[in-house]
């Protein structure tokens, strides 16, 4: 029989400082099942990296270094002196300093990669000491050995067969007594230059070398005590929920919910492997394990959570020629792909189609992602509405689509507010409202109270 084999990941807040880096490996040595661990950069880093890359003068990147230093800094100096350990950090911030840089001469996704990955490699350098303080045989492994990727600087997409082959040659072999301690978020492409997974991206990283060797759990460990009926910053009525299906907790990640990003769940949902979601502050909580149906001891509920996702454009298209024609969802789905345009919600109706876009994020540039030019292509087949400041709020559950008065008690409920779309049907998974921004909030609230408390 195969013995427990688990993989370990901490996010930045649980290694954000010497006192959190001690909970955190605290939590590794209490179960000696845990093998490989995966870091993010201490909190705060990569955001200061992130604007390094973007090219700073002199005096920003100055001081963005120095908050860096004294970040890790201040790690540092709690353990015992440690020349060689110093010697390394101080080697890794000159590089940021000259990329910083190069960086502020001209910018390039390549280059913004090469100098974010530092956050990484020395969080996980800083926390293969406290293991060491700690009597444990700790190895730092660089994870670009293993986690190859394609060349989309800034969003990589990993090459799933090649980091299962590299797993097996750099780390089926190792001391079954040795922890390795490792990145998240980073990988490198096939040259060997270096390619990071997305913000956010150390879970995924946990995911996949999870899969790659074959894991028995992945452990994600955050700063909330697993996932909870909605985010407890809205609503002190919120309810940890202590087990969750794939199915749910994807539709959770995709539709906001903080706690997971959302490709983690697909190399877990492949090969099956169970993630659990803890807090490295307060791991006697316990918290959420994730897993397949049929491992799921309670009855799936019909409502499991709500999910808000903020800053959404809802776009209205009306063309009178869609009447009794063909083609024109076609033509307008081609003008947004043709503008890298993710499409969340739609709506149709005879002549008109009603789909939003979320406007949380940008382009590489800084701008936003509906341009001018978009606008100008739409605008040749159809006339364009636009609409701002509205939240998708996502009801997530089981078997809505099959499940008599569900409308009812979610509708019902919302007499107060305007809501300015619905979509309902897709997913037996999800029912999604677009409600004004200003109401979220207050939408959560009442809907919280009326299916959960
Ligand atoms: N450090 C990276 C970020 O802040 C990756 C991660 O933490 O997951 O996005
Ligand atoms: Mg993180």
């Amino acid at each position: 029989m195969e013995t427990s084999f688990i993989i370990a990941k901490f996010g930045g807040t649980s290694v954000a400082d010497y006192p959190a880096m001690v909970n955190s490996a605290n939590i590794v040595i209490a179960n000696p099942n845990v093998k490989v661990v995966v870091l993010s950069a201490s909190a705060g880093i990569t955001n200061l990296l992130v604007a390094l890359a973007e090219g700073r003068d002199i005096n920003i990147r100055s001081k963005h270094i120095a908050k860096i230093q004294s970040i890790q800094y201040s790690i540092l100096e709690n353990l015992p002196e440690n020349p060689a350990l110093r010697a390394e950090i101080d080697q890794i911030i000159a590089n940021i300093a000259s990329l910083s840089e190069a960086a502020s001469l001209a910018t390039s996704p390549a280059l913004t990669d090469e100098l974010v990955s530092y956050g990484e490699i020395m969080s996980s350098k800083l926390f293969v000491e406290i293991l060491k303080e700690k009597q444990k045989n700790a190895i730092w492994f660089d994870v670009r050995k293993v986690m190859r990727t394609d060349d989309k600087f800034g969003k990589a997409v990993p090459k799933i067969d090649e980091i299962k082959q590299l797993c097996c040659a750099h780390l089926k072999s190792l001391n079954p007594e040795t922890i390795v301690v490792t990145q998240g978020f980073i990988g490198s492409e096939s040259t060997g230059k270096t390619t990071t997974l997305g913000r956010g991206g150390s879970d995924y990283t946990a995911a996949l070398l999870g899969e790659a060797l074959n894991a028995t759990q992945i452990d994600i460990w955050t700063d909330v005590a697993g996932i909870y009926t909605t985010d407890p910053r809205i609503t002190s009525g919120a309810k940890r929920i202590d087990e969750i299906s794939f199915a749910e907790a994807a539709e959770m990640a995709t539709f906001g919910a903080k706690v997971l990003h959302p490709a983690t769940l697909v190399p877990a949902v492949r090969s099956n492997i169970p993630v659990f979601v803890g807090s490295s502050k307060a791991p006697q909580e316990g918290g959420t394990i994730v897993y397949n149906t049929h491992s799921i001891k309670s009855a799936l509920p019909s409502f499991r959570a709500l999910a808000l996702r903020r800053k959404q454009t809802l776009l209205t298209l009306t063309s009178l020629n869609m009447l009794h024609a063909q083609g024109f969802l076609a033509n307008v789905f081609t003008i947004l792909a043709k503008h890298n345009i993710s499409v969340d919600l739609v709506t149709t109706s005879e002549v008109s189609i009603a789909l939003t876009i979320d406007t949380t994020g940008t382009n590489t540039n800084g701008n936003s992602l509906l341009t001018k030019a978009l606008f100008d292509e739409l605008s040749t087949v159809c006339h364009v509405e636009v609409e701002e400041d509205l939240a998708l709020i996502a009801i997530i559950g089981n078997n809505l689509t099959t499940t008599k008065g569900i409308a009812k008690e979610v509708f019902g409920a919302l007499d107060d507010f305007i809501i300015r779309l619905c979509c309902y049907g897709a997913s037996t998974h999800n029912l999604c409202l677009l409600a004004r921004s200003n109401d979220a909030e207050e939408v959560i609230k009442v809907l919280h109270k009326t299916i959960f408390e």
